[in-house]
C-alpha cells in the first residue's frame, strides 16, 4: 500500500502500531479466544482497559486524587449541554468566549438552559482570531472556552485568566503540549481528533465540582452518575476506550515535551511556507495560528480556478484531507499529534511545485 499523508481534521490519523494492536484485539482479546467486543464491558479485561485509561489522563497530566476521569459517550456535542448543566452554580450562569462554530454551539446549549453570558467573540471577522483584553463578569459560575479552533485554524497559547471556575472543550488539542491541566475545573473533549476514535468523550473534571450543579440534571448527563459508577453506569463504549487507551499509552511513551515540540516543528513547516509561497495566504491572525489546524488561501488576486489544481496536485501526491471547511474555503491542513514531519514536508513540496507551476 503507498503511505497516504493523512490531514483529516477529524476523525484523524492515529499512531499506526494502534491499528496493529487494536485490530488484533478485535480478533483475540489477551488471549481469552475471544473478541474485545464480544465480551462482558465488567469482565476483569475490559475494567483493567478503562482503569487503565483513566490512570494514563492522570499520569500525562500530572494529576492527583482530587481529579475525576470520565470516558462517555455524546460527543463534544453533548459535552456543550452536559458541562453548563454541571457547573452552574448560584449565578445560574456562565461565561462564553465564542471563538468559532464549535464555541457558538456550546454557548448555545447553556441559552438553551437559560444561562449564557458571551464575555468575548471573533464573529466580527470570521473568527479569525482569539479575542483578548475583555472583561470577566463576577456574577458567572463558569467561564467557557474552545483551546483550539479546529475549523478556523486559531488556538490559545496561554490559558485564559479568570477567577471563575475553567470550563474547556478541547477536543483539537487535548495532548498537543504539555500543560498545567490542574488550572481546570473541568475539560472535555471528543476523542477522534488527537485522542482516539470517534465513539468516546473524555471528562477530566474536579472532583470537588461534581454534584454542586443548582439545577436538576437528568440522570445521563449528571457527571455524578458517571463518577459514581466509574464510567460504567451503563455500557461504555468498549472499542473506542480501549483504542484510546492504546494512544494515551503511546502518548505517555512519547511524552508531552516531545510532543510538543513535534507538533511545533510542523506548524512552523507549514507557516513558513505559507508566509513565504506567493500563491497562499494564512487566514488566521499569525500570534494566535493553530499548532493542529493550518488553515490558509490562495493569496489575493490569483485565480480561483487554481483550488482545484492545487487539490489534484496534493492528490497525485498521496496527501489526504487537504480541502478546507467550508466556512474558511481553502486548505486546511490538521497536524494532529500521530501526523510525521514528513508529512507536513510533503505538502510543502507540493506546494513549491505549485509556485513553480502557476506563480
Ligand atoms: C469536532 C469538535 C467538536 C464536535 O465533536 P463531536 O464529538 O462530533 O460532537 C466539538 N468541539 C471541537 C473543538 C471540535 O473540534
Amino acid at each position: 500500500m503507498t503511505k497516504v499523508h493523512n490531514f483529516s481534521a477529524g476523525p484523524s490519523i492515529l499512531p499506526q502500531e494502534v491499528f496493529q494492536e487494536a485490530s488484533e484485539a478485535v480478533k483475540d482479546f489477551n488471549g481469552l479466544g475471544l473478541s474485545l467486543l464480544e465480551i462482558s464491558h465488567r469482565s476483569k479485561d475490559f475494567v483493567a482497559v478503562m482503569d487503565e485509561a483513566c490512570a494514563l489522563v492522570k499520569e500525562i497530566y500530572n494529576l492527583g486524587d482530587d481529579y475525576e476521569v470520565l470516558f462517555l459517550q455524546g460527543g463534544a456535542s453533548l459535552g456543550f449541554l452536559t458541562s453548563a448543566y454541571n457547573m452552574m452554580r448560584e449565578h445560574k450562569k456562565g461565561g462564553y468566549i465564542v471563538t468559532g462554530a464549535w464555541a457558538k454551539k456550546a454557548a448555545k446549549e447553556a441559552k438553551w438552559l437559560g444561562g449564557m453570558h458571551e464575555v468575548a467573540s471573533s464573529a466580527d471577522t470570521n473568527f479569525n482570531y482569539i479575542p483578548k483584553g475583555y472583561d470577566v463578569p463576577s456574577d458567572i459560575d463558569f467561564l467557557h472556552y474552545t483551546s483550539n479552533n479546529t475549523i478556523f485554524g486559531t488556538q490559545y497559547h496561554e490559558v485564559p485568566k479568570t477567577d471563575a471556575a475553567l470550563v474547556c472543550d478541547m477536543s483539537s488539542d487535548i495532548f498537543c503540549r504539555p500543560l498545567d491541566a490542574k488550572q481546570f475545573d473541568l475539560i472535555y473533549a471528543g476523542a477522534q481528533k488527537n485522542m482516539g476514535p470517534a465513539g468516546t468523550t473524555l471528562y477530566i473534571v474536579k472532583k470537588d465540582a461534581i454534584g454542586k450543579s443548582s439545577i436538576d440534571i437528568p440522570t445521563m448527563l449528571d457527571l455524578k452518575t458517571h463518577a459514581d459508577k466509574e464510567s460504567m453506569f451503563n455500557t461504555p463504549p468498549v472499542f473506542a476506550v480501549y483504542v484510546s487507551m492504546l494512544v494515551l499509552r503511546w502518548i505517555k511513551k512519547t511524552g508531552l515535551q516531545t510532543i510538543g515540540q513535534n507538533n511545533a516543528a510542523k506548524a512552523n513547516a507549514l507557516y513558513s511556507e505559507v508566509d513565504r509561497n506567493s500563491l497562499f495566504k494564512g487566514t488566521a491572525a499569525v500570534e494566535d495560528r493553530s499548532i493542529m489546524n493550518g488553515c490558509f488561501v490562495l493569496n489575493d488576486g490569483v485565480d480561483e480556478a487554481l483550488n482545484q489544481q492545487f487539490l489534484d496536485m496534493c492528490k497525485d501526491a498521496n496527501i489526504s484531507g487537504i480541502k478546507g471547511h467550508r466556512s474558511v474555503g481553502g486548505f486546511r491542513a490538521s497536524m494532529y499529534n500521530a501526523l510525521p514531519l514528513e508529512s507536513v514536508e510533503a505538502l510543502v513540496d507540493v506546494m513549491k511545485t505549485f509556485e513553480s507551476k502557476f506563480g
